[in-house]
């Protein structure tokens, strides 16, 4: 139970789909890739899968990724058009972060100029 856990841990309430109650999960250790488990503290059923990061580590962990994943990908049509519109004029970006890089960086630029 919970005074085998030693890391903190961040819930919130949840709706129970079984019997309705709106609570606190009562939190347990989890199964393979999920650190813990939530149930509903009034019927036991499963709700929630629960993390141990921090809501800032998991938005720093998303933003690396998202991040990571737009440097492998080549630029979308509607990126290049788009820089197209906004006057680029340098050789293609590579990838799609290239290309969100300097769509951000004229759009600032724009905004700025106006
Ligand atoms: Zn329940």
């Amino acid at each position: 139970m919970l005074s085998t856990l030693d890391s903190t841990v961040f819930v919130s309430t949840i709706a129970c789909r079984k019997c309705g109650v709106i609570g606190l999960p009562v939190i347990a250790t989890g199964v393979g890739p999920h650190k813990f488990k939530g149930s509903c503290g009034s019927c036991g059923k499963f709700a929630i899968w629960i993390s141990d990061r921090s809501p800032q580590e998991k938005a720093a962990r998303s933003e690396a990724s998202r991040t990571a994943a737009m440097a492998s990908k080549p630029p979308s049509r509607p990126q290049l058009d788009y820089l197209r519109a906004l006057g680029d004029e340098q050789t293609p970006p590579a990838t799609m972060l290239e290309a969100a890089e300097r769509i951000s960086a004229l759009v600032a630029g724009k905004a700025v100029n106006q």
